[in-house]
């Protein structure tokens, strides 16, 4: 059964299309075209001048639904995966904020078993922390946060097969060796909950570090300190030209004009649009997981990442709205 969508703005590649048309076959896009035509026996759908975007590659997520990944549970997994499905995700890196060994290998289990279905929208596991700068540690769970520890994370990366990311502070005694360990087993190291200064993100970068944890929050800009001054984490990572950055695009994290000057130095190519959506958001639940209630979490700013859905995102960083 062929399905042909027009009427719609579509963003490829190259930007934007107009006039032109979608056309799917077995829940599959089969070709994005610039001709808006009916096609004879296809079923037509009319959208209306609505966007088109590409599926939303969600690679830092704790939960959806009313549910934590760090629940571990397949049944967790599942509404939070669903929950992101129905708002724009086509696939997804479960997140685990600082975590317990035990909590983050019964997540492991999980996440491998739903791997391996066919289709599956989960990629892999994404762990922000437990390696953070405690000065930083923001919204985790204080008692889990401690520095890297070679005896945990290495019989962690041999015994499981789905992390895939895994997030640290550079400054911290152990984190350029575990940089270079888990580069080596094929896992992204990404900076996050740091105060790292230029030469800290250098020498991370050249031990593996290569991408940013949601850019500008949980890590300090350009600064005095007495009558000095000082760059920033923000700064240092502007100036690694190849680092990729992610930005939670709800115009609360990260307002319109600091996206626009992350567009700017760091480029398309380089920056990647998150929710950081914790387990109420695409719900009504004001419940925040771990976290509490929504109330009491950034003291009540709930944002879209926090409550809404992923498409807000990529409709804040469009070009009609200024940001990019
Ligand atoms: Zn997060």
């Amino acid at each position: 059964m062929l399905t042909q969508i027009i009427n719609a703005r579509i963003l490829t590649p190259q930007g934007w299309l107009k006039d032109g048309s979608v056309l799917i076959r077995d829940n599959k896009i089969l070709e994005v075209t610039n001709c808006d035509l009916a096609i004879i026996g296809a079923k037509l759908i009319d959208a209306k001048g609505m966007y088109i975007v590409p599926g939303g590659v969600e690679i830092h997520v704790h939960g959806g639904g009313g549910r934590d990944f760090m629940e571990g549970t397949e049944e967790a997994f599942r509404v939070a995966v669903k929950a992101h499905m129905q708002h724009g995700t086509t696939s997804i890196f479960p997140t685990l904020s600082s975590s317990t060994i035990p909590m983050i290998r019964a997540a492991a289990e999980t996440t491998e078993k739903m791997m391996a279905e066919p289709d599956s929208p989960v990629l892999g596991l994404h762990l922000e922390g437990h390696y953070f700068n405690m000065a930083m540690a923001g919204g985790k769970i204080p008692e889990n946060i401690k520095n890297p520890d070679p005896e945990e994370y290495i019989p962690l990366l041999e015994e499981t097969r789905c992390i895939k990311r895994w997030d640290a502070a550079p400054e911290l005694p152990g984190a350029m060796q575990f940089g270079k360990y888990i580069t080596a087993k094929g896992v992204l190291a990404s900076v996050g909950h740091t105060q790292a200064e230029f030469e800290d993100i250098q020498t991370a970068y050249e031990a593996g570090y290569t991408h940013a944890t949601h850019f500008y929050n949980a890590m300090p800009g350009f600064h005095k300190r007495k009558e000095y001054k000082y760059e920033g984490t923000v700064e240092s990572i502007y100036l690694i030209d190849d680092m990729t950055v992610e930005v939670v695009a709800d115009g609360i994290h990260v307002p319109p004009t600091i996206l626009r000057l992350v567009y700017k130095i760091k480029g398309v190519e380089r920056t990647c649009l998150i929710t950081d959506a914790l387990a109420c958001g695409a719900s009504d639940s004001r419940k925040c997981g771990y976290y509490g209630p929504l109330d009491s979490y950034h003291g009540g700013e709930s944002g879209n990442t926090f409550g809404g859905c992923d498409t807000h995102g990529i409709r804040n960083a469009c070009p009609h709205n200024g940001s990019t």
